[in-house]
């Protein structure tokens, strides 16, 4: 193939301008990103191999080599990886096939400072080569192809770049950074080590660079100013060194591991530019040997609420790298986990098929679940400073410190899709139940546990009273609240999408059962005396003539017609039957266009208010009744079925 010249992708085009044109503060990820393009490279060839080990060649060993030449003015990376065929380095290198680097493009602003800050912390991978180069030429061999199917790509960075075929005797990649001016202070040896070690210690594969002396022959002792210390200068001697630890950080004790360093690997794995929120790194022996390192990301990912989403565990065996997505090994409820899990025992070959079937994964799966509700557990048990004191914040230690507020920000991330595992992993149901919190009808922030709820019950109360609804507003006004608020008795306000559904799979907590106050007959068994029950009683009594009326007059809306003592301010309100589907999840599911039964409420009417006295002998009897049950409705969040009906009766009886 002669010289062809390809247009970059627009959005290519776009990020290329930036990175060229901006001020950068945090030049050196370039060779973070490059070195660890290179090493997927090589983790790829790795897998191939496995069904293939001719693509070895007569070079098994993975490694990378970083060279500069300081009269050429280039710093050179060098792979002996997979490698590009001609249509691949068309298709990688000229357009951003990546959804999370898409995803990151469109959210740059067109400020050149904070995108540019943007672009530091997030990486752009092989265009981040640009950020120091004004030319890059990338040569290259897929593992596999002839001598004579090498590929010269060449791009100044601008619109375009250039492909052609060359010869080229080994397979793998070379990146040939043409360094700009001002970015000659990488082709330093001293400097490369230095960002070698800070970005990709961690990196499995041995990074090599070649030896060098003074030109006496004295050896140069480890110490980054190479300025000033002697005449001559140094060359090269031929022998290449290994710089990096090359271990893969999974496989180092903990102890050897800084903060930053476990930091800098979840943003590798994960592309998410923030620190994690925590994680967890442990040696898991026993019947299925693996080694698992978690993160919990410090934000939710935009596309959480997809339950196809792939999972986000990388597997490896035996430090091999078999695939990214690991979904079978962490339930859908935890899918914003991310990480790695090295087992010792799975075959090199296993399949995504023969995960799904494997023991071992199923034990794998089960640690990891385990792992993290342990490390949630944590950050909930940590989350509040103990109470009533300001001195206990100086003796808790500084890791406790560390863990305040912790997860209440977990929550507010992840916390609905957690709820689905109440549904979903009945084994840990117990456990869920305890990470869940709650605003309530006394505490506005969602920080209430069912064990706090609990510890704040009144004398006699018999059961744990939460009430769903569309939003934080409508769950604290609903009319349903308003004897709970009389009596001074919390309810839980919950406002989650999942929560009607996940509410399904949990009926109590530690033995004291959960209940709607909009589902079934009101009953707050000892928490009324004998007097209001009385009362009750009596004016149900009184009012079975009117009852009759209205359950005749709504008969095609109102399941049925009761007095009820739930009310103080309002003069009715719509509850469904125990086991019913609420209101507000049957309106959601239509809204989703899902089928979803037609309920038929129950009408609920407050003996005491004027509104509903004056029914009795009303000549407007029937339009008053309708304009109950579709004030209830609307209170409630729903809308009438028939809006301008509501609205010609209201106005009827306004004038
Ligand atoms: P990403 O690594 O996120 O996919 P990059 O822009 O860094 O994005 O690279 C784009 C693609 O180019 C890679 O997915 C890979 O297919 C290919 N590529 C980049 N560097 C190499 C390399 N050293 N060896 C083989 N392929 C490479």
């Amino acid at each position: 193939m002669s010289k062809q010249t390809h247009a970059f992708q627009a959005e290519v085009a776009q990020l290329l301008h930036l990175v060229t044109h901006s001020l950068y503060s945090n030049q050196e990820i370039f060779l973070r990103e490059l070195i660890s393009n290179a090493s997927d490279a090589c983790d790829k060839l790795r897998f191939e191999a496995l069904n293939n080990s001719a693509l070895f060649e007569d070079a098994p060993e993975l490694q990378v080599r970083l060279s500069f030449d300081k009269a050429a003015k280039t710093l050179t990376i060098t792979d002996n990886g997979i490698g590009m065929t001609a249509q691949e380095a068309i298709d990688h290198l000229g357009t951003i096939a990546k959804s999370g680097t898409k995803d990151f493009v469109s959210k740059l602003s067109g400020d050149q400072k904070s995108d540019a800050q943007l672009i530091g912390q997030f990486g752009v991978g092989f265009y981040s080569g640009f950020i120091v180069a004004d030319k890059i030429t990338v040569e290259t061999r897929r593992a596999g192809a002839t001598p004579a199917e090498g590929v010269r790509w060449i791009s100044g960075g601008t619109g375009d770049f250039e492909v052609e075929t060359i010869e080229l005797p080994k397979r793998g990649t070379s990146v040939i950074l043409h360094l700009r001016e001002e970015a000659l202070e990488y082709a330093n040896t001293w400097k490369l080590k230095e960002i070698v070690g800070k970005y990709s210690d961690h990196i499995s594969l041995p990074i090599l660079m070649e030896k060098e002396e003074w030109k006496d022959g004295e050896l140069i002792e480890p110490n980054n100013e190479e300025g000033g210390r002697q005449p001559g200068g140094m060359v090269k001697t031929g022998e290449w060194e290994t710089i990096n630890k090359a271990s893969a950080l999974w496989t180092r004790p903990k102890k050897d591991i800084t903060d930053e360093q476990y930091a800098d690997f979840y943003k590798q794995i994960s592309r998410d530019f923030e620190a994690p929120l925590t994680w967890t790194h442990n040696r898991v022996e026993g019947s299925t040997e693996y080694t698992q390192l978690l993160y919990i990301p410090s934000k939710a990912p935009q596309d959480l609420w997809n339950r196809d989403k792939k999972a986000g565990i990388k597997l490896y065996v035996k430090r091999v790298f078999i695939m990214d997505d690991a979904e079978a090994l962490m339930p859908s409820y935890l899918r914003f986990v991310k990480g790695v899990v090295d087992s010792a025992d799975l075959p090199l070959n296993v399949s995504r098929e023969l995960l799904q079937e494997s023991r071992d994964v199923k034990a794998i799966r089960e640690g990891c679940t385990k792992r993290v509700l342990s490390m949630l557990e944590d950050l909930a048990k940590h989350d509040k400073a103990p109470e009533a004191t300001d001195d206990v914040t100086d003796v808790l230690s500084e890791e406790d410190k560390a863990k305040l507020g912790q997860y209440s920000k977990f929550y507010a991330e992840f916390g609905a899709v957690l709820k689905e595992g109440l549904g979903e992993d009945f084994g840990n149901q117990a456990r869920l139940s305890k990470l869940l919190r709650f605003a309530s009808s006394t505490h506005d922030t969602v920080s209430v546990s069912f064990a706090d709820y609990m510890a704040r019950m009144k004398d006699g109360q018999d059961a744990i009273y939460y009430i769903t609804a569309d939003t934080l507003a409508a769950a604290k006004n609903s009319p349903q609240l308003e004897v709970f608020k009389k009596k001074g008795i919390e309810v839980l306000l919950m406002t989650d999408r999942v929560d009607e559904w996940a509410l399904n799979f949990v009926n109590e907590f530690d033995g004291t059962p959960l209940q709607s106050v909009a589902k079934g007959a009101f009953d707050l068994g000892k928490l009324q005396d004998e007097e209001e029950k009385k009362a009750a009683e009596d004016a149900a009594e009184t009012f079975k003539p009117v009852l009759a009326k209205l359950k005749e007059a709504l008969k095609d809306k109102a399941e049925d017609v009761r007095v009820t003592s739930r009310l103080v301010d309002s003069p009715a309100c719509l509850v469904v039957t125990d086991d019913g589907m609420s209101m507000q999840l049957a309106r959601m599911l239509k809204q989703a266009g899902q089928q979803a039964p037609e309920v038929k409420p129950v009408l609920e009417v407050n003996p005491e208010h004027a509104l509903v006295k004056k029914l009795d002998g009303s000549v407007h009897f029937h339009d008053l009744a309708h304009i109950l049950f579709d004030q209830a409705l609307l209170a409630e969040g729903g809308l009438p079925a028939d809006p301008a009906a509501y609205v010609k009766r209201v106005n009827a009886l306004l004038s």
